[in-house]
């Protein structure tokens, strides 16, 4: 199976070549068609390092229309860092093709820099429930033409208490929205999350993620617990 064979256009085979993407992963293979070819929702259980972001990222990239100047895609994470680094990867994805914007929004930064961002309305914006509650209520953010929507980690969102921000968010949304739930677990909160806000789902299972991706080598050493702490230093250094 080759990204080729999934449908994916032209323009973003060649940037993900470049990243030297050569095979799909299995979550990749089962999510990438499912949402270029169906249209119903997906709930994904699966951790990070299973390829999970580009499985979401790169049919949005695809199904983007770079002329309709709204919000198309949103994608909502726990964290800062979760959300940078979801936006880096999607930018990663696009570059090759036409003016595909897509801009994160998150807590713990200077508001006025990403007013001034969505001055220009993203295609694809990536936020913390919190922050983009704020900029929704500041008139900021236009949520009723989203097509796409994304909860990742959803457990975490859960534990960090934005149950009531994410249903807020989804009331501005669209009904007829398409809807991706990624979550590492599936806790009580979690499927009655998936229940509610998402119809008929297709569920994907990613194996458990305990064994290492690709990209990471993995070893153990065994040792005496006082010396763990040392040796551990050690070997990162
Ligand atoms: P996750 O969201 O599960 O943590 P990502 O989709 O962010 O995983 O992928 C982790 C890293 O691996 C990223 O740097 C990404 O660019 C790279 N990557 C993802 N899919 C592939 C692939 N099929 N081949 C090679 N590298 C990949």
């Amino acid at each position: 199976m080759t990204f080729k064979d999934l449908g994916l256009k032209e323009s973003i085979l060649e940037s993900i070549s470049k990243l030297g993407f050569e095979t799909p992963s299995p979550i990749q293979e089962q999510v990438i068609p499912y949402l270029l070819n169906n249209d119903s929702d997906i709930v994904g259980l699966a951790q990070t390092g299973t390829g999970k972001t580009a499985a979401f990222g790169l049919p949005l990239i695809h199904l983007a229309e770079p002329k309709e100047k709204y919000i198309q895609g949103l994608m909502l994470a726990p964290t800062r860092e979760l959300c940078v680094q979801i936006a880096t990867e999607l930018k990663r994805y696009s570059s090759m093709m036409e003016d595909i914007r897509i801009v994160a929004v998150y807590g713990g930064e200077d508001i006025r820099k990403q007013l001034k961002e969505l001055d220009r309305t993203p295609h694809i914006l990536v936020a913390t429930p919190g922050r983009l509650i704020d900029l929704k209520e500041r008139g900021k953010v236009d949520l009723s033409k989203v097509k796409y929507l994304v909860l990742d980690e959803a457990d975490e969102m859960l534990n960090m208490g934005f149950l009531d921000d994410i249903t807020n968010i989804l009331s501005s949304t669209p009904e007829d929205r398409r809807t991706l739930l990624f979550s590492a677990t599936m806790p009580k909160g979690v499927k009655a999350l998936a229940d509610k806000m998402l119809k008929n789902p297709i569920e994907v299972l990613v194996s458990s993620g305990l064994e290492s991706t690709e990209n990471v080598k993995q070893y153990a050493i065994f040792v005496e617990e006082e010396k763990k702490f040392g040796l551990l230093t050690k070997f990162l250094e």
